[in-house]
């Protein structure tokens, strides 16, 4: 039954994912209590995020099924960020896959996985290169194009969002060590987006530690963020204003909750990949190396999982960014007893169903 009554609900966590939620229901008119060992925008898994909204790109980590989702995102991303305090560095130019000569067959490879029936990518040799990004055709003569794809400053997002909050009546933040016991019974609903923090209740969770670089290099310039395929040190260059290019990121298994310094060795490994895609890395400045704990469930999709009043949004890997707001957007239709085209995409329903039984779902969901 469908239902326009507000509620009082708290959100447990304050990273992407219980921002998103804490956003879209304040809007909604619901009363909004958001719990967080930090102030927000707190210093999470979210804020070293490299922030590529590239569900295409993703395509070997994330399933055909939940492309129209991301694109569904970067459209609800740029109808947020208008009404939202402060300005947020957010690009659609798209996003551009190269490899160095004796690699291409990863580009191949990476074709293969991606949409035949799609409009939105394209191969590219030397001279579209040129164009796109003249500083990388001297050394790279063959990418694809993915045109629709776009990138967002995950720290400005967070810190607009969380602005915009606080200065919304019916929104109020408290800070807590612990996910309190009382808080189901306290609150009509829970969100709870703990991030990889949840694994203590919800042992299919893991931890996947991600590392990260912000370098200034004055004598290079990128529209777009850049994928360069490598049989072993892969990586993504972000664009960001003032020269500032955040370049990641590795994927560790096997992350301890406290496990957040950046090992030598990845970051010896981002640095060689980094300057063998352009000589003037040499000179960069480097300003930050960071790590983050993505949290992950096995099949490594996110997932919204429902348990009478309390709602937990989890696992969402490489995506928070790409995925919290159509996931934040589920969550609102489900408090009024709606469904969205995307809800069957994000609903566990078993625990070992897979992303295309999940598919199946979602076409029935929409049917
Ligand atoms: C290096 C790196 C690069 C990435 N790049 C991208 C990218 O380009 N694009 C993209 O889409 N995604 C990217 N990601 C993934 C993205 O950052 C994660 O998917 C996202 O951060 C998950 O968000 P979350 O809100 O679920 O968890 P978190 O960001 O970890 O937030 C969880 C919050 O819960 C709080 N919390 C924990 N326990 C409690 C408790 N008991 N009570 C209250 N609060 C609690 C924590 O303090 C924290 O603030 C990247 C991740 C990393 C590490």
């Amino acid at each position: 039954m469908t239902t326009t009554e507000k509620y009082n609900i708290a959100i447990i966590g304050a990273g992407i994912m219980g921002l998103n939620c804490a956003y879209a229901l304040s809007k909604d008119g619901h009363t909004i209590t958001a719990y967080d060992p930090q102030d927000i925008p707190s210093n999470n898994a979210s804020f070293v995020a490299g922030g590529m909204l590239a569900p295409f790109s993703e395509i070997e980590h994330l399933p055909e099924s939940f492309i129209e989702a991301g694109l569904r995102s970067i459209d609800i991303w740029q109808d947020i960020l208008p009404d939202l305090k402060n300005k947020v560095d957010f690009k659609q130019n798209g996003s551009l896959m190269i490899a160095h000569k004796e690699d291409t067959y990863l580009l191949d490879r990476f074709e293969s996985h991606l949409p035949k029936s799609s409009q939105q990518w394209q191969k590219m040799n030397k001279e579209d290169i040129a164009q796109l990004e003249p500083q990388l055709a001297d050394k790279f003569k063959t990418g694809i194009y993915i045109a629709g794809e776009a990138h967002i400053h995950p720290r400005e997002a967070m810190q607009a969002i969380s602005s915009t909050l606080k200065t919304m009546k019916n929104f109020s933040h408290q800070k807590c060590e612990a996910y309190p016991d009382t808080i189901n019974s306290k609150y009509d609903y829970v969100i709870d987006c703990r991030g990889y923090a949840a694994e203590v209740d919800d042992p299919e969770l893991r931890g996947i530690k991600g590392e990260l670089l912000i370098v200034r290099n004055e004598k290079f310039e990128l529209d777009r963020p850049v994928r360069l395929m490598h049989p072993r040190y892969p990586l993504y260059i972000v664009p960001r204003p003032d020269h500032v290019f955040m370049i990641g990121a590795t994927i560790i298994e096997g992350a301890e909750e406290d496990d957040e310094q950046v090992s030598v060795r990845s970051a010896l490994e981002l640095l060689s990949a980094l300057y063998s895609l352009h000589p003037s890395f040499d000179e960069a400045k480097i300003l930050e190396i960071i790590a983050g704990i993505r949290p992950a469930y096995n099949d490594n999709l996110p997932r919204i999982k429902i348990n009478k009043n309390v709602i937990s949004c989890n696992g969402l890997f490489r995506h928070g960014f790409l995925l919290s707001p159509i996931i934040a957007k589920c969550i609102t239709a489900s408090i009024k007893g709606k469904t969205t085209a995307f809800t069957g995409l994000f609903t566990k329903g078993t625990s070992d169903e897979t992303h295309h039984q999940r598919q199946e779902k979602n076409i029935q969901t929409v049917a």
